[in-house]
């Protein structure tokens, strides 16, 4: 099957052509096949050939969401005005305790629904249940990296032990399913909410296995002062001294970074994954994404669950990553757009979800074709004279018009091709009503 996108604006994570306008881009199955100036004669068109009008569209490659708890949709706007560990443990905690493995498995389905409405093609996720989730995941056609934890009853610390063989088997099913289009991670949600003997004990044998970590690092300045009572070292360098520190591995938030433990998440290639939105509604802190640049670290951008982050929606962490850097620092050029695309296509595509012979993340000839494309035919993209200012400072979920994932359109002109909508939404509304009856 092949697709051709006629006359489009093509906006890229390069330094040397960020926009490129009145292309025409081919795709040959799942693969970026050609592109070329809109007024060359290039492609035989046969029956086998679709060919879209593009005119008014910025052909981007497809938003990666590098950290997400896409189950927690039934959550959104809950526990609002509370630092992250009153909410964590007063609000979200007790309410998850009510969730059934169907409960996850809806409101997995509900994340993953509204990520694609807004031109999210991957997601790196951090499931409660994980195996609750599994089904829809792979309905979808998106790409998703499951985490698995090998820890048992993570929220009840004081019974907690490994459960290494669980792991296994979970990986054995699900790693590079559908395609290779899943991926499995190991779930180490923190340092602090395991014994560290516990933790201690899993991380040797995640190191020994070579499985990859994705973790929470960092989020709050009490998360760090804990650590430096209790054990006299900073998360990071614990993390680091487990070997859990990695350029497999990949740590949500780093807010609250010293310079040395900057130079640690460089020196084991981590990527760090600060999700604004959340970052700031739980006064975690200011994202320092200008600082780890300088240092040569590896990042990304995610949005966290739906209760802290409110919305699944990555332009919005684009803009608050590009406005935070600019004000931080008073230069606002800290970032150029480009700069910004890259956070949530080309480094963790390429990060998270490509094999050793794949490329991800980008518009060239011989990448995974997971693409994604913006309508610009409405008021607030009249005048349109920097696309790519325009997709990372005003563009909407609503405003994505065309999703495809590895060659396979999953999203069109407001219809899902393989996910239920309506069947999704009823579910969550219902059930959330349940979930949170009676709590505070
Ligand atoms: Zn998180």
């Amino acid at each position: 099957m092949r697709t051709i996108l006629q006359d489009a604006t093509l906006l890229s994570p390069n330094p040397n052509h960020p926009v490129q306008r009145h292309m025409d881009l081919v795709i040959q199955d799942d693969i970026i096949s050609g592109i070329y100036p809109h007024h060359l004669e290039h492609t035989r068109h046969d029956a086998n050939t679709r060919v879209l009008n593009a005119r008014h569209w910025l052909v981007i490659p497809g938003l990666v969401n590098s950290h997400a708890h896409s189950y927690m949709a039934y959550f959104r706007n809950y526990g609002s005005g509370l630092h992250l560990h009153d909410w964590l443990f007063t609000k979200i905690f007790p309410a998850e305790a009510r969730l059934t493995q169907e409960d996850v498995a809806w409101g997995t389905a509900m994340g993953l629904l509204e990520m694609l409405r807004g031109g999210i093609t991957a997601v790196c996720d951090m499931p409660l249940i994980p195996q609750a989730g599994m089904r829809f995941a792979e309905e979808s056609g998106m790409r998703v990296a499951t985490g698995f934890s090998v820890f048992q009853t993570e929220f009840n610390p004081p019974s907690c032990k490994t459960i290494f063989s669980e792991f296994e088997a979970n990986y054995a099913q699900y790693h590079n399913r559908n395609n290779g289009l899943m991926k499995v991670f190991a779930t180490v949600h923190s340092g602090y909410l395991y014994p560290a003997d516990v933790l201690a004990e899993g991380a040797a044998w995640l190191v020994q296995h070579g499985y990859r970590v994705h973790t929470h690092l960092h989020e709050t300045r009490k998360e760090v002062e804990d650590d430096l009572l209790l054990f006299g070292k900073r998360p990071i360098q614990r993390f680091a001294e487990m070997g859990l520190l990695s350029p497999k591995n990949i740590a949500a938030h780093c807010v609250h970074l010293e310079e040395e433990d900057r130079l640690l998440l460089k020196k084991y290639g981590m990527l760090a994954v600060p999700c604004p939105t959340s970052n700031l509604r739980l006064a975690a802190g200011f994202p320092q994404l200008v600082a780890m640049k300088e240092a040569g670290v590896n990042y990304a951008l995610g949005t966290d669950g739906q209760s802290s982050g409110n919305a699944m929606d990555l332009w919005k962490e684009m803009r608050l990553a590009s406005l935070l850097s600019s004000a931080q620092t008073n230069n606002p050029g800290a970032f150029a757009d480009w700069e910004i695309l890259q956070m949530c296509t080309s480094t963790p595509a390429q990060h998270l979800f490509a094999e050793e012979n794949e490329t991800m993340g980008v518009l060239e000839v011989g990448a995974k074709a997971d693409l994604i494309a913006v309508n610009t035919d409405a008021p607030h993209f009249t005048a349109l004279n920097d696309p790519l200012s325009a997709a990372i400072h005003h563009t909407l979920p609503t405003d994505v018009d065309w999703v495809m994932v590895n060659g396979e359109v999953l999203y069109e002109q407001g219809q899902y091709t393989r996910l239920d909508e309506e069947h999704i939404r009823y579910e969550v509304q219902t059930r959330s009503k349940r979930l949170l009856h009676g709590l505070a």
